[in-house]
């Protein structure tokens, strides 16, 4: 069996995976997100900051929820997290549009290189036309 300190309270609990908090402490988690969630909903333009001093909850934990995609707020607040990336402010999970675009390609890259396409010697090549005027007028 698998024992561990709780992070949260440091008690020891049976540990089974995931996070090492012990279950007292994930419940104790759960109604603080769905509080936390609340207030989100009913205050959309509240700062991380704000949310945090209102509903007791460290602000690490409701940046690693907005992480996790569990939280986010409204487009307007400018409320957000930073890309892992480039820092940018973004509204949830790990990195933003142009990052998110970025390792995309970069892992498209990775399995499926384009093939260089050979281009046709002849395709530029224009046709020579010669033109001769023979009879030119005296
Ligand atoms: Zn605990
Ligand atoms: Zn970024």
């Amino acid at each position: 069996m698998n024992v561990k300190n709780c992070v949260k309270c440091g008690k020891i609990f049976n540990y089974i995976g995931g996070r090492p908090i012990c279950p007292a402490c994930v419940k104790n988690l759960e109604e603080e997100f769905k509080t936390v969630r609340t207030y989100v909903k009913r205050n959309p333009n509240a700062s991380i900051a704000e949310v945090s001093e209102v509903n007791e909850v460290d602000i690490k934990q409701i940046k690693q929820w907005i992480r996790e995609e569990k939280l986010s707020f409204s487009k307007d607040s400018g409320v957000g997290i930073d890309c892992e990336i480039c820092g940018v402010t973004i509204k949830t999970g790990r990195f933003c549009d142009t990052c998110k675009k970025t390792v995309t390609n970069e892992l498209n890259n990775a399995y499926d290189r384009p093939k260089k396409v050979e281009e046709n010697p002849f395709a530029n090549q224009k046709k020579e036309t010669k033109m001769r005027f023979m009879n030119k007028d005296r």
